[in-house]
């Protein structure tokens, strides 16, 4: 394998951001709350692993919007209900980077009043 492992900024981020969804849902479905469960834990570090391994890299769009399914049809399905449960909590927390995320919409230009 020569092949190199992502690390860049984009990716970074979105590492932490699929942790705290997986987080978030393991939280409230599975009520632990200081460590994931065993299953959660393993999907986080699945879901990392693709990432760092994503033919894409810095360039990636959304996961959902990819034509690459790389995630294993168990892990996916999984991942999907966590999107689907945690998205709308992230969208409050962290408001423009989810949106942006998760809808990948083009956002409105919002013009300056300097
Ligand atoms: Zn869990």
């Amino acid at each position: 394998m020569t092949r190199q492992l992502n690390t860049g900024p984009n990716i970074q981020k979105e590492k932490e951001m699929v942790g705290k969804m997986i987080k978030l849902y393991c939280r409230r479905k599975h009520h632990h709350t200081d460590e994931l469960c065993k299953e959660c834990q393993n999907l986080k570090t699945y879901a990392h692993m693709r990432l760092s391994l994503c033919r894409f890299g810095e360039e990636k769009s959304a996961c959902s919007n990819c034509n690459v399914h790389c995630y294993k049809p168990k892990y996916r399905q999984k991942m999907k209900t966590i999107m689907r449960y945690s998205g709308p909590w992230m969208l409050l927390y962290h408001p423009v980077y989810s949106v942006k995320h998760l809808l990948n919409k083009p956002k409105k230009q919002i013009k300056s009043v300097e």
